[in-house]
């Protein structure tokens, strides 16, 4: 290897060693060198325009001036041999500009204008098209370009292409970081080994273990994650782990503890795996602090579970000795109809802190069923065997052919469908008929529940099942109650598989509809 050789060599090096995102700058570096190391007196760099109409000249070198300069324009409809030329060759290497045919275009005014003898054009190409040209002019007598300068020359052209590219990879990065960062969630990004390898502003902001190359060894020996049960999560359990593994984490519910603070926060968190090929090579971690709603939530969750364990002590009192004081001998007759009102109305107020109590297991997810194959038929008949007793002014028919097998926890279900029937007794107060059908339908257990009085108003039959909703509430028709029970029902319902309809025209009575899957033998997987 020559001398020259090794020096190029070594200018193409540092060359690469440069920042290549300030395309400017590199461009200007790379004419430069061309020059020196080559001796050639005028060195450039052209780009083809969008339409390829023409090249510009966005820099020449003088190498006598040791000065750049930006230069002009060529039109392609000037230049008919030069252009498809630069397409098809890796270089133009024309020792006499005067005979070579390719430099024809420019032979006129062009060469002779700047004394221009030799030329060397090597095309810069960019993703698979010409991107523009570097030039070699000579000036004086016409020299020959070896295989080495041709080489050289073709590895600086290749230098414009990675400059070109790694700026456009950083102004994309740039962008999708201002995206990312603008953002008011948390995002991290972690390597194949939980390491946090990138984190956004908000996560940088808001996270204690959120900076970048915090493996999840240390953040293991930092903070402590939570289950909704307040249950201490192995690493392996938390989401980003799990996405590493594959699985895709849809807003889970997190408690983070600082063990550096005492600090705790609730974060809901979706973790995706990102895959290259098959193999999950890192894993994005999305978290939204719900630390707020959370601890209001559990305040209200303690305060119903509180409110309803302080209510019951007295009411079972006043309840039992009502009881008691009924069965004394020689009370004054008025006394009965009073003791009884009392314990009607401890029945209601049991049967309120009853749904308050259930609403709060609700809310922590502690509704636990016990399903069992059962009869439908006989649960409802139990149900209006009961209810018909307090009704003297209804006309309770249950219309059952045939028993209805369906797997239930029978006092869940029983809760359900007394609440339909009760409703139907309690929203018709000038009486009629309540009629309860069970039968098998299409494949499933269907129970309807109809009756002939108030109806819903138009418009809230399809509110009628969230919690504390109470179309009649401020009417001549309101009779009192939280508007839980219909909330439960549904729940207890949805949970055995199945659903809950309202139909009703207001003034002439309303139709509660249930359905079921049927008990077959292999049960249906628990939607619990
Ligand atoms: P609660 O638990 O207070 O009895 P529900 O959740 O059972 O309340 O019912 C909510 C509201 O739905 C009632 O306040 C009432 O306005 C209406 N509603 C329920 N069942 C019927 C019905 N069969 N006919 C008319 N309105 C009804």
């Amino acid at each position: 290897m020559t001398d020259k050789s090794l020096d190029r060599q070594r200018v193409l090096l540092e060359l690469a060693r440069r920042d290549p995102t300030n395309v400017p700058d590199t461009l200007r570096a790379i004419t430069k060198v061309a020059a020196l190391s080559m001796g050639v007196e005028r060195t450039s760099i052209w780009r083809l325009v969008d339409d390829g109409s023409a090249i510009v000249c966005d820099d020449v070198y003088m190498l006598s001036k040791d000065d750049h300069r930006p230069g002009g324009r060529i039109l392609a409809r000037d230049a008919p041999h030069y252009f498809p030329a630069l397409l098809e060759s890796r270089a133009l290497a024309a020792d006499d500009v005067t005979t070579d045919p390719r430099m024809v275009d420019f032979r006129e005014s062009y060469f002779p204008r700047l004394g221009i003898t030799s030329m060397l054009d090597v095309p810069i190409w960019y993703r698979g098209e010409l991107y523009g040209v570097l030039c070699h002019e000579h000036i004086g007598p016409p020299r020959h370009w070896t295989s080495e300068e041709v080489n050289f020359s073709a590895n600086l052209a290749d230098l414009v292409s990675l400059s070109l590219e790694a700026m456009e990879r950083k102004t994309l990065e740039r962008r999708w970081e201002a995206v990312i960062d603008a953002i008011a969630e948390m995002v991290v990004v972690l390597d194949a080994d939980g390491t946090i390898v990138a984190a956004n502003a908000a996560a940088r902001e808001n996270l204690e273990r959120g900076r970048v190359g915090l493996t999840l060894d240390a953040r293991n020996r930092t903070m402590e994650y939570r289950d909704t049960r307040d249950r201490v999560l192995p690493p392996e359990r938390w989401p980003g782990p799990r996405a590493l593994r594959g699985e895709t984490v849809r807003g889970e519910l997190i408690g983070l503890k600082s063990l550096v603070t005492g600090e705790m926060r609730y974060v809901r968190i979706t973790s995706a795996p990102m895959r290259e090929g098959e193999r999950v090579t890192s894993a994005v971690s999305i978290l939204t602090d719900v630390s707020e709603e959370v601890k209001f939530e559990r305040i209200k969750r303690d305060f119903l579970a509180a409110l309803a364990h302080e209510l019951k002590t007295p009411v079972a009192i006043s309840k039992s000795y009502a009881q008691l004081l009924s069965r004394q001998a020689g009370l004054p007759e008025r006394a009965l109809p009073m003791l009884d009102a009392i314990r009607r109305a401890s029945d209601r107020m049991e049967k309120l802190i009853a749904d308050m109590v259930d609403l709060s297991s609700i809310i922590l997810g502690q509704l636990v069923l016990e399903r069992a194959p059962t009869d439908l038929v006989a649960i409802a008949r139990t149900v209006v065997e009961r209810a018909g007793r307090s009704a003297p002014r209804h006309r309770l028919r249950l219309d059952a052919p045939a028993p209805v097998r369906v797997l239930a926890d029978s006092s869940r279900m029983e809760q359900a469908i007394r609440q339909l029937v009760d409703n139907a007794i309690r929203y018709s107060p000038r009486g009629g008929d309540v009629e309860i059908q069970v039968r098998e339908d299409a494949g499933g257990a269907v129970l309807a529940v109809r009756d002939e009085g108030i109806g819903i108003p138009h418009g809230q039959q399809e509110h009628i099942f969230e919690p504390f909703y109470r179309p009649h509430a401020g009417t001549p028709n309101d009779l009192g109650g939280l508007g839980l029970g219909l909330y439960l029902c549904r729940e207890i319902v949805l949970r055995h598989g199945g659903t809950v309809l309202a139909s009703s025209t207001e003034g002439a009575g309303s139709t509660f509809t249930l359905r079921l899957p049927l008990f077959t033998e292999l049960p249906p997987p628990s939607p619990q």
